[in-house]
């Protein structure tokens, strides 16, 4: 399986980062070792100093395509849950500033935690659908599916344009406003409307 993720797909949290809002989804990936299943602990790596979170609604891959159509690419994922997008953001930093890949900020072990997965029925609204991540027991992040600037559809078609998607495989669809540092000690919870689906420390 792989790790596919969509870097500013929400308005705010571009601009909060300074970035421009992308005319095509921006992509990168990360590999399976940076899959950090529910209830593995999680320790702050030693090579930063500034580890964020980026809560973000993650796709379940069921399905095997390429150069999917968007009218056909809901029958490609039936599953979603709350996953974290760890970042170094002061390595991303200095190799963006070189013009240099995000992998070391992105892709480390352990820097893709996800949650339980709810599956996608027509009672849930993907269209619609409330997440939020809290720390320490605060609300520091909160959006809405349909905020997003490119939707589940669109990400999904355009990523099997370079791509293949094979069943299993993971799609972040990119974080909302509120980024911020986490420290060890941190607590991490994440939801799903009113439904807990991670929960983690820093260690
Ligand atoms: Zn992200």
């Amino acid at each position: 399986m792989k790790i596919i993720c969509v870097g500013r797909n929400y308005t705010a949290h571009a601009k909060e980062l300074g970035n421009n809002i992308p005319d095509e989804p921006v992509i990168f990936m990360k590999p399976k070792s940076a899959l950090l299943q529910s209830h593995t602990p999680f320790y702050y790596p030693e090579f930063t100093n500034q580890l964020d979170y980026e809560c973000e609604l993650v796709l379940r891959v069921c399905k095997n395509g390429k150069y999917i159509q968007e009218r056909h690419a809901t029958n490609y994922y039936n599953a979603v849950t709350v996953g974290i997008d760890f970042t170094a953001r002061d390595i991303q930093d200095d190799l963006k500033a070189k013009g240099l890949p995000w992998e070391k900020a992105k892709a480390f072990d352990n820097s893709a935690a996800i949650g339980k997965f709810v599956d996608i029925t027509p009672a849930l609204n993907k269209m619609n659908i409330n997440f939020s991540l809290y720390k320490n027991k605060e609300l520091v992040q909160q959006a809405n599916s349909s905020q997003m600037i490119f939707s589940f559809d669109h990400i999904i078609s355009h990523i099997s344009n370079y791509f293949s998607l094979n069943i299993g495989d993971l799609v972040f669809t990119g974080t909302p406003a509120g980024v911020g540092e986490c420290v060890v000690g941190d607590d991490l919870e994440a939801f799903i409307e009113k439904e807990m689906l991670l929960k983690m420390e820093i260690k």
